[in-house]
């Protein structure tokens, strides 16, 4: 016997570590620097580890049912109500949820292009139909209300990344708001803040205190350097009260994600530090890198440098892993995340050695 039919599923392109890369090439992993899945290059919160530390010997219970302590204080921190927060494992899980939520049979999403590959995999996986709006990469993937409803046409969930990914560019609360304004009442506006906290932009939170169709999305996987935990989350309107127990895989978010992730939240100086940093590299790439690059809210920059693949094959030989965008439809583009300054001054230096070398 055999699956369902899968051939209109794509198959997520997961980073590969250091530990792999190193082997395959013969080199030595803590030689390597990676600057390639837009993780924390300070690690996790020391306060966040102590919590993991601590909590191990209690993993032969279920989690708690609730638990009410971190959402109580995602809660507060987001000025909403418990139940308007889903946990979730990673806010894939979040968007998980949400397309499970929302979505019938043969209903439509709309997502960006290029963008996040999980916006539409989740929706295929609840049974849902993908629709595509294009960022222009001539008028520097910039997104605004009208980049949206220029390709809109009544879907049920519509896609937004502020910052977004790969490109940086952001979305204004203007624009958001407009964008829930001009479509249909039964669309939801899901705003996915993943890197939220490297932005200056405001979070588009306020818009839902008088709407009842945007969601937002967030993660501990980013500022909070804890992608390995997966913990992530919604914040969704008001009135959804019992729709996330009706939905939600049990325990979807683990004992041990938890108990770090309220500790790493408490850690504001971790947070502060590693935004910190990435503003720095930020500039600092797009000054020091012989290539052009986008401006970027996030903790990575899109720099476009000819034949991503040959840079990013000579650079991984180099000992220096960044993205090659291949797979977001930019196929002359790379991505390098922000590192700690040292691993970043590497990154640069290594680049510009292998730019010149392939073109
Ligand atoms: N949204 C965006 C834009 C992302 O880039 C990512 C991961 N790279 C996620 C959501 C999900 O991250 P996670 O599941 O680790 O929280």
């Amino acid at each position: 016997m055999e699956p369902r039919d899968l051939s209109a599923h794509t198959v997520y392109r997961a980073g590969r570590g250091i530990e792999e890369v190193a082997r395959e090439l013969g080199l030595d992993p803590d030689d390597m620097v990676k600057l390639a899945s837009n993780e924390n290059m300070f690690g996790p919160s020391p306060d966040a580890v102590e919590a993991i530390r601590g909590s191990a010997e209690r993993m032969h219970s279920y989690p708690k049912a609730s638990h009410a302590d971190l959402v109580e204080e995602l809660a507060e921190l987001w000025d909403v109500t418990p139940a308007q927060v889903w946990l979730s494992n990673g806010g894939d899980g979040a968007l998980d949820c949400l397309a499970r939520a929302m979505l019938d049979p043969g209903q439509e999403v709309l997502v960006p292009s290029p963008g996040f590959a999980y916006y539409a995999m989740s929706a295929r996986y609840h049974h849902g139909e993908v629709n595509e709006y294009t960022l222009s990469k001539a008028d520097d993937f910039a997104q605004t209300a009208d980049t949206v409803l220029k390709d809109y046409d009544g879907e049920r969930i519509v896609y937004l990344t502020s910052p977004h990914n790969p490109t940086g560019a952001e979305f204004s609360t203007d624009a958001v708001r407009t964008i829930a304004e001009e479509t249909d009442e039964q669309t939801l506006v899901v705003v996915d803040e993943a890197y939220g906290e490297f932005s200056e932009e405001p979070s588009k939170r306020p818009l839902l205190d008088d709407r009842d169709d945007v969601a937002l999305l967030r993660t501990f996987s980013k500022a909070y350097g804890l992608a390995g935990i997966r913990l992530g989350y919604a914040v969704v309107p008001e009135d959804w009260a019992d729709a996330y127990a009706r939905i939600n895989t049990p325990f979807s978010a683990s004992e041990l994600a938890c108990r770090a992730g309220l500790a790493a939240l408490d850690d504001d100086e971790h947070v502060e530090r590693s935004v910190e940093t990435a503003t720095w590299a930020r500039q600092y790439l797009s000054e020091e890198l012989n290539a052009p690059t986008w401006d970027s809210a996030g903790n990575f920059v899109l720099a476009e440098v000819g034949d991503a693949s040959a840079v990013a094959d000579a650079a991984q030989e180099r000992g220096v892993i960044i993205r090659d965008c291949s797979s977001f439809g930019l196929p002359e583009c790379i991505r390098i995340t922000c590192g700690t300054r040292e691993d970043t001054e590497r990154a640069v230096s290594v680049l510009n050695e292998v730019i010149e070398v392939v073109e």
